[in-house]
């Protein structure tokens, strides 16, 4: 049998997979089984922030690999604390909960904020609201936290007590403040899933002023648009905010699941002992590897992510077949007048690696993809979205 044979007999039947058996990668360029080429504008979606085999990382990884490769939490270890310490000083903000994935990074926020507002309001002040269109994970209660009913059917009941506003809709959020008990607002500042769509600067505004009015925690969901991602180290940073709670992972661990959620001085001592915990969570092996991320992450790095986005924007903006082009930095969705999927198929035949958002192409290229690398790739697109 073929490799994709034993995976339609023995995996679950959850994802719909590109006919690819990727076998080998080396920075921004990776091979299939049969040996063909691509340049990879999609890293497992957001995840291989320095791309395939990056040298630095490997080594940090490996190195931490023959020292430790796993501890339990009952005793300190260096990698998560120099680790914690390197984001609550690149953020500002001041405690981290380590855990293994997106989902779970928002259900350490959605726990902490319920927490916060039971104690300082009362237990009755537990509504979190999140936006529709959002993506917040597949848990029960990160599904019920993502507000497209596409994901929820055929789960009833989920977790009680989110309420979903459309984004960008100010009344709207004002409404559902003053009619409900809310504990806190979680947002993505580029939602991902939902078509790779900035938020307003006015709506980020209005939640920074009404969630200072009324105590209510803001919970940015960091985990696709964090990480250097949007030419910022995290995307909150674009806008005039400071979130209670962040949440991260993908891009954090460079390749190896970890999740993060970064506490304020308002939220870092919500939790006790016992309030909360991961088996997994902070492992060394993958703290290495995401210190080596945060640390690349500087001013030159975020610069030319920046310049890499202005330079793909520009060629794809009026192109032949494009509409428009939505995003921020190396997080772009390309709205395209033939059909998306048609397009992307296109696009691998030509190789080179895109996803989807909703009904767009969806570009997440590593941020230190080689600008030659770079160009092919946007001329392939180009040609496939004709
Ligand atoms: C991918 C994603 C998640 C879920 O992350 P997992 O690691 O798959 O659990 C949550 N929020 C956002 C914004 C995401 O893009």
């Amino acid at each position: 049998m073929s490799i994709k044979e034993f995976d339609s007999n023995y995996i679950a039947n959850t994802y719909a997979r590109f006919p690819l058996v990727l076998k080998e990668g080396s920075g921004s360029l990776v091979k299939d089984e049969n040996g063909k080429e691509y340049i990879d504008m999609a890293t497992g979606i957001a995840v291989n922030t320095f791309g395939y085999s990056d040298e630095e990382w490997t080594k940090a990884v490996s190195e931490q690999l023959f020292k430790l490769q796993h501890t339990s939490n009952l005793y300190y270890s260096e990698p998560c604390a120099m680790l914690a310490k390197a984001l609550c000083e690149k953020t500002g903000m001041k405690k981290v909960f380590f855990s293994n994935s997106g989902a779970e990074a928002n259900e350490c926020a959605i726990k902490v904020a319920r927490k916060y507002a039971a104690q300082k309001k009362g237990s009755d002040y537990h509504k979190i609201i999140t936006l529709k269109n959002s993506f917040h994970g597949r848990t029960i209660t990160t599904l019920a936290a993502t507000g497209q009913d596409v994901f929820h059917k055929d789960f009833l009941p989920l977790t009680d007590g989110f309420l979903y506003v459309e984004a960008n809709n100010i009344a709207d959020l004002e409404e559902k403040i003053n009619t409900n008990k809310v504990a806190a607002i979680m947002f993505e500042v580029v939602q991902g899933e939902g078509g790779v769509l900035p938020l307003q600067k006015d709506f980020i505004d209005y939640i920074k002023k009404i969630s200072f009015e009324k105590d209510i925690i803001t919970i940015a969901d960091e985990v696709q648009c964090g990480n250097g991602r949007t030419g910022k180290l995290y995307g909150y940073m674009n806008y005039d905010i400071m979130p209670d709670i962040v949440s991260t992972a993908k891009g954090l661990g460079g390749g190896l699941p970890i999740g993060a959620t970064l506490l304020s001085d308002k939220t870092k001592d919500v939790f006790a002992v016992s309030d909360h915990g991961s088996t997994f969570g902070g492992n060394p092996v993958c703290c290495a590897g995401a210190l080596n991320i945060i640390n690349r992450l500087d001013d030159n790095l975020l610069d030319e992510v920046k310049e890499k986005s202005k330079y793909i924007i520009n060629e794809l903006t009026n192109s032949k077949g494009i509409k428009n082009v939505t995003g921020l930095g190396l997080m772009l969705g390309i709205e395209t007048e033939n059909d998306a999927s048609e397009v992307i198929n296109n696009c691998i035949e030509n190789g080179v690696l895109v996803i989807k958002a909703k009904s767009k192409v969806r570009l997440l290229p590593a941020l230190n993809i080689p600008w030659d690398l770079l160009k092919k790739a946007v001329e392939i697109i180009k040609s496939a979205c004709c």
